[in-house]
């Protein structure tokens, strides 16, 4: 079977898929069919800014097979370069795998988050998927001995595909480390899915949904993500107006 090819575009140094939602999911069952492993990284302008500053993770993003445009500051910078690109929430592409995983008999992992929200994020999806099948789980507190340990377990149990929900940067590497000894894995980073999953968080109401809005909402409920996020978006804005105006520059000279 042919395989889907990637068209990207690189955004401050780091290649962005332009797939739509479905097209990026294809992409992924067609790796899944042929038993080739996969790392995806759902982008956001804070981790483009975090590769840029730190080198190891800078390294972790651009070895991803995977980088799906992920809320409205990469959907801004796209289209800056002239690109209409659709929003890809990664928390909405995570469900249509599992989706995915329980219509076709994969099994999956799921690794981060609270002991008691990850159960309760696998008990409900277990009710929502009735055939799913999940073959490892462990929240995302453990030290550098427990790590070895949970590496381990999940090359031995070796689902099709794991989930991990510990937030940027420490998802990436985690998978980054793990994915080399696992080649026939499908690893996704998907930040704090479990704790909506489990009921504990609530996604943005749908107005903020639909204007790709939902990391706004989520700022202002938590002020410590806005002191995060906020001051990083303009200043990312900005910095891809000068690379593009820099770039067009460079080629009418
Ligand atoms: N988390 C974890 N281990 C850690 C730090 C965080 O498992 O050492 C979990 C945390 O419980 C939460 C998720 O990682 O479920 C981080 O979610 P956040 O909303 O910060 O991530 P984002 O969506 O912003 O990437």
């Amino acid at each position: 079977m042919e395989l889907m090819q990637r068209i990207t575009e690189p955004i401050l140094g780091f290649e962005v898929d332009l797939f739509n939602f479905n097209e990026a999911l294809i992409f992924v069952h067609q790796h899944l069919k042929a038993n080739r492993g996969l790392h995806i990284v759902t982008i956001n302008p804070e981790m483009i800014s975090m590769g840029n500053k730190n080198q190891e993770f800078g390294r972790i993003l651009n070895e991803a097979d995977l980088s799906i445009p992920d809320g409205v500051g990469i959907k801004l910078a796209l289209k800056i370069k002239g690109i209409n690109q659709e929003n890809i929430p990664g928390i909405e592409f995570a469900k249509k795998l599992i989706g995915l995983c329980s219509l076709e008999g994969y099994a999956i992992g799921l690794v981060g988050a609270k002991e008691e929200i990850i159960q309760k994020a696998a008990e409900n999806l277990r009710k929502e998927f009735e055939n799913l099948n999940i073959t490892y789980i462990h929240n995302g507190y453990f030290d550098a001995n427990q790590e070895e340990i949970i590496k381990e377990e999940i090359k031995n149990i070796e689902p099709k595909v794991v989930f991990v929900a510990m937030g940027a940067p420490k998802q990436e590497i985690f998978i980054s480390k793990l994915k080399e000894q696992m080649p026939h894995t499908v690893f996704i980073g998907v930040g704090g899915s479990f704790d909506v999953w489990s009921g504990k968080t609530k996604r943005a109401p749908e107005f903020y949904r639909k204007m790709g809005l939902e990391w706004f909402y989520r700022a202002i409920k938590e002020p410590s993500r806005f002191r995060r996020i906020f001051p990083a978006l303009p200043l990312f804005l900005v910095r891809v107006i000068m690379e593009t105006v820099h770039e067009n520059w460079v080629k009418i000279r």
